[in-house]
């Protein structure tokens, strides 16, 4: 018997629903690309002649104007909007529930396809409103500080389904334009932030799709300088962020020692800080964008010393930065604790002293369980095993 050459995929090879979901039959048409969306047109019969003009009004009304039904469409003539109907759906997550928070804070439970559930949570501040997605069900990582990262990682979001949480939220904040009026000023979904459930960068074909879309200046229009991921550290995955997506990037740092960081991001085991750092180093030039947020979360006695503060700023010399000092989140069983008010507040001074901008992230919707880290969906109860976690853990060893 030969030997079965050991292959370590990038991306771990999680099922992701097809797009023609057997519920209707009917294909979505949310979540296709352009150019996938031009082919579905001509393949249910739209003369190839016609498609681009076809595609380009279709895509504005389903992302510029928030339509769902092919009927409303009426720059297209009946037999073709039938037609349409009949091959294709306009279909969104469905929204189980949506608590609201005594700050404003608005946390959607979503529902996709086979039953799994998400979250997503809307975050309005006094000049813009950020919402925060999610781009898997669980998370195949296991940060030690991480709600998620205690639930098993159920499957990939499609591309429909990812940015089919931003139209939901579109949806429940009424900010689709007036039909009939160009008005597309109300914005109160300002930023998009790749924060919610699960690793972006171990679902990237998706999280691209999804953003291109996003992006698409026909349709929501979002800057990609008004999109941020944010990656534990998927270090092979980081180059094509910039070249494919573009966006602003975020990682989750969180301590200053291999040490440290292996318990807390066990990602680490696999690329190490020094390893991260290089590939940060290009990425700024790579995607002609600003500063890198480096996120960092504060846990009492763990990463909070003024030596760690000081540690960091040596490490991420010569990168264009901010960093976002996180409260920890507490959630029922964690093993930390929040670093002190003042302890956060030593920490953010020599950062900033160093000259590096330090906000400290105000927690948000913390009563309704919205704030980072804290997501987890209640009906996908199973935890990892032991022996789940210390596989996973020990990903680094044999790569
Ligand atoms: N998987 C991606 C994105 C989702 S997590 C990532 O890890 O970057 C979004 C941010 O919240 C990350 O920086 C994450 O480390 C942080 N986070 C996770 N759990 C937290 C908690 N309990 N309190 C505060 N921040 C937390
Ligand atoms: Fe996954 Fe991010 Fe949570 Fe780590 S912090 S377990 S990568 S969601």
């Amino acid at each position: 018997m030969t030997a079965t050459p050991r292959i370590t995929p990038v991306t771990p090879d999680v099922m992701t629903v097809p797009r023609k979901l057997p519920e209707s039959g009917l294909v979505n048409l949310v979540g296709l690309t352009r150019d996938a969306m031009r082919q579905a047109l001509i393949d249910a019969g739209t003369p190839e002649r016609q498609a681009k003009m076809r595609l380009g009004q279709i895509w504005q009304w389903i992302y510029h104007w928030g339509v769902r039904d092919f009927s409303a469409m009426t720059n297209l003539g009946k037999d073709y909007r039938a037609l349409l109907a009949e091959r294709f759906e306009i279909a969104l997550p469905e929204v189980v529930s949506r608590q609201i928070s005594a700050d404003g804070t608005r946390k959607y439970l979503v529902r996709i396809a086979g039953g799994h559930e998400v979250e997503t949570v809307y975050i309005p501040e006094e000049n813009r409103g950020t919402l925060c997605i999610s781009s898997q069900v669980g998370c195949t990582l296991t940060c030690s500080f991480c709600h998620t990262g205690t639930q098993k990682l159920v499957r990939n979001l499609t591309a429909g389904e990812i940015v089919g949480q931003i139209m939901l939220a579109r949806d429940d904040l009424g900010e689709w334009p007036e039909a009939g009026t160009r008005n597309d000023e109300t914005r109160l979904i300002s930023n998009v932030v790749l924060m919610g459930m699960g690793e972006p960068l171990y679902n990237f074909d998706n999280v691209r799709d999804a953003m291109k879309i996003a992006m698409d200046g026909e349709g929501l229009t979002l800057s990609r300088r008004r999109i941020t991921l944010s990656t534990s550290g998927v270090v092979p995955e980081i180059a094509r962020t910039a070249d494919e997506i573009g966006c602003l990037l975020a990682v989750s740092f969180h301590a200053t020692t291999d040490e440290v960081r292996d318990g807390l991001v066990p990602i680490n085991k696999k690329w190490n800080i020094e390893t991260l750092l290089s590939a940060l180093r290009e990425y700024p030039k790579l995607s002609n964008s600003e500063r890198i947020t480096f996120e960092y979360v504060m846990l009492k006695g763990v990463n909070d010393s003024d030596e760690d503060a000081r540690r960091l700023v040596k490490l991420i010399r010569g990168i264009p930065a901010k960093i976002n000092l996180i409260p920890f989140n507490e959630w029922p069983g964690a093993p930390y604790e929040r670093s002190s008010w003042a302890r956060i507040e030593a920490f953010a001074e020599i950062i900033y002293q160093a000259g590096y901008a330090s906000p400290i992230r105000k927690p948000r919707g913390e009563d309704i369980m919205a704030a980072c880290g804290q997501l987890k969906s209640a009906t996908e109860r199973a935890r990892k095993s032991r022996a789940e976690i210390a596989a996973e853990a020990g990903l680094a060893s044999g790569a």
